[in-house]
């Protein structure tokens, strides 16, 4: 695990050690269940929705700390988002976790989600932090069903 050090960064860590809106969500309206069998990462994402915005956001699961740290860090950047917004951020991270920001102004747009920049460079890491995201996304298309990043 040596070589994933510089990953662990110190915001990675108090997520992982304090995840935020880390509970079911009652009276969600939107759900999805995620699943990434490389490491083994379970999340599932509630979301309630309100006039096309992101009211509340949550999630519950296990998995690794990059998992955790990347789903608390979603919850957190997504709250209070439109659904155009919460669109945008998703093709920035996934774009980032694939290496291919191009400027330090994507980095500035996606926020203190740029510590996960650092993931592209663990091909087997970037699923883990990638999962909450695309879970998000399959509870948002309607839900239901398990989401693999297989
Ligand atoms: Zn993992």
């Amino acid at each position: 695990m040596s070589e994933l050090s510089d990953l662990y960064q110190e915001v990675i860590l108090d997520h992982n050690k304090s995840p935020r809106n880390f509970h079911k969500l009652e009276g969600a309206t939107r759900t999805a269940e995620g699943y990434n069998p490389l490491c083994g990462d379970k999340v599932t994402v509630y979301i309630k929705l309100e006039g096309g915005v992101i009211k509340e956001i949550s999630f519950e699961g296990s998995g690794c700390a990059i998992s955790k740290a990347s789903a608390s860090m979603m919850t957190d950047s997504l709250k209070g988002k439109t659904l155009a917004e919460a669109e945008g951020l998703f093709e920035a991270v996934h774009k980032m976790l694939k290496g291919e920001m191009d400027s330090d102004a994507d980095l500035l747009g996606i926020g203190k989600l740029a510590v996960l920049s650092g993931v592209c460079n663990f091909p087997a890491r970037v699923k883990c932090a990638s999962l909450s995201w695309h879970t998000f996304r399959a509870a948002l298309q309607g839900g239901g069903g398990m989401t693999s990043t297989e």
